[in-house]
């Protein structure tokens, strides 16, 4: 398999528009086979596209309940709230607890192109918008609280060695 490095953040990669995947063939499946093992191996719990440098609208996930990959989604629904401690592969070693919706649907497609719908609540919830957020070039940083973002922002500049940005 390819060797796919996580990106971590600043890279732009993360910043970069996702176009829809338009190809349900065999290559798609080895991609999906590849994020799994990327994912796993982190380990986390979700893995898109941007995270491995693809700029194309997948994830992949796995909460507990086996894995599952979706394409081109989007939220369709999001209800109440929730506040749990959250972090990102690409923002490796950190955590934030913040508020987002307890609940999300999103609909996409499934590895085979047919229509697929996920929903859930708490760490499902969390996941779909999380995951979704990284296709739409949004990271965990954007959505914290604007104190607690400008926190983590200048503690992660602190860390970057010195030299290379
Ligand atoms: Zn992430």
């Amino acid at each position: 398999m390819p060797i796919y490095p996580i990106r971590v953040f600043p890279d732009p990669v993360l910043r970069t528009a996702t176009t829809p995947i338009t190809e349900f063939d065999s290559e798609l499946s080895r991609l999906i086979d590849d994020m799994l093992e990327v994912m796993y191996e982190a380990p986390g719990v979700g893995l898109a596209g941007p995270q491995i440098g693809i700029s194309k609208q997948i994830f992949v996930a796995d909460i507990g309940d086996g894995p599952f990959a979706m394409i081109n989604p989007e939220i369709v629904e999001t209800s109440g709230k929730w506040k749990f401690e959250e972090g990102c592969l690409s923002v490796p070693g950190r955590w934030w607890e913040f508020s987002r919706p307890a609940f999300a649907r999103a609909r996409g497609l499934d590895p085979k192109g047919k229509p697929v719908e996920y929903a859930g609540d708490e760490l499902m919830g969390r996941l779909l918008q999380h995951e979704i957020d990284h296709l739409n070039g949004l990271i965990i940083l954007d959505r914290l609280p604007k104190r607690m973002r400008k926190e983590a922002l200048s503690e992660l500049r602190d860390v970057r060695p010195p030299g290379r940005s």
